[in-house]
């Protein structure tokens, strides 16, 4: 479908001529099974109407759904399948009764994604159409708040802190002590990224950086540390180093500290798996705290899986941690 220009800030374009306050019947054909969908605009049916009026034509078989059709089920008597009989009539003001008796029964297009969904899939909107319901559905209008309002929910906080937590629990003692005054010798006392020299009492302005970043498990190490201003820090933050330097300084980087220039041009993070896992798991099964046992065995277990660890786990962590 042709999508017109977006006109406001979020990227996200609506769809041009969606009769979005209409309500849609939707229903699958009583012979073939597939689903229908019919438009009914913006007066509600009531099952009676529905009953004595409809006329729906699947898209698929084309059987005709209508209190006037007799029934295609192989299964049942013929007498019960003529239109004529008790058992078909009933059917039909079944079948009718259940595409139309509530609000909820109805469906309604998307103006984002345009696909046609059941009542419950979109939100309240007090004084849109007879539905009452939004324009968009609930998936697109979560993508659109996403934009409007970036801000991460709680839970995907507490989760990132502490996937932080624990990988600094793994890293706990595995982390070496960085000489300063080595360090700006090894630099030439400037930031290695804007060439900036840099006042090694000034403790504001520069910062170490952890090249191979501990969230991917790499302990603070003189392979591993470079010096930087404090701007070019705060931009390089937790990427990867590849994601920050450029070639040629990543092959200067590795001659200056030692590092593993293999590992600094890798295209994409790769998780240090030499860390020891099982220390770790002891550390943060250990740590006093609030939250309960069987929670902190479920966080740690996911953080495990997330990392892809599970298989340098001791067999007695293994069984611990309920992975086997
Ligand atoms: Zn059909
Ligand atoms: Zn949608």
């Amino acid at each position: 479908m042709a999508r017109r220009k977006t006109v406001n800030q979020t990227g996200i374009s609506r769809v041009e001529g969606i009769p979005y306050h209409d309500a849609w019947i939707g229903y699958r054909c009583v012979n073939c099974n597939q689903l229908n969908n019919v438009r009914v605009g913006q007066t509600l049916l009531t099952p009676a109407e529905a009953f004595d009026t409809a006329v729906w034509e699947c898209t698929s078989c084309g059987f005709i759904h209508s209190k006037e059709s007799d029934l295609p089920f192989e299964n049942w008597q013929d007498d019960y399948n003529s239109s004529e009989s008790i058992t078909a009539e009933r059917f039909w003001q079944g079948f009718f009764r259940t595409a139309t008796e509530h609000p909820e029964s109805y469906w309604k297009q998307c103006n984002v994604c345009s696909r046609i969904l059941p009542f419950q899939a979109f939100s309240k909107h007090a004084k849109w159409g007879p539905l009452e319901r939004q324009m968009e559905c609930r998936g697109c209008k979560g993508a659109i708040n996403a934009v409007l309002n970036p801000k991460r929910t709680k839970q995907q906080l507490h989760e990132s802190s502490v996937r932080r937590r624990i990988a600094d629990l793994f890293l706990d003692g595995e982390n070496e002590f960085i000489d300063i005054e080595e360090l700006f010798k090894r630099f030439d006392g400037k930031c290695f990224k804007t060439k900036k020299k840099l006042d090694i009492k000034d403790r504001g302005s520069w910062h170490i950086d952890h090249i191979l970043p501990s969230k991917w498990l790499y302990p603070l190490k003189v392979e591993n540390a470079a010096l930087l201003s404090t701007e070019a820090n705060s931009a390089k933050k937790a990427k990867w180093p590849s994601k920050f330097y450029t070639n040629n300084e990543l092959i200067e980087l590795a001659r200056i500290t030692g590092g593993n220039l293999k590992l600094f041009t890798a295209e994409n993070p790769i998780i240090n798996r030499d860390i020891d896992v099982n220390k770790g798991v002891e550390r943060y099964l250990q740590v006093r705290e609030n939250s309960d046992l069987p929670k902190r065995i479920k966080e740690i277990k996911k953080i495990l899986q997330f990392y892809k660890l599970v298989d340098n786990l001791s067999e007695e962590n293994k069984k611990l941690l309920g992975f086997i």
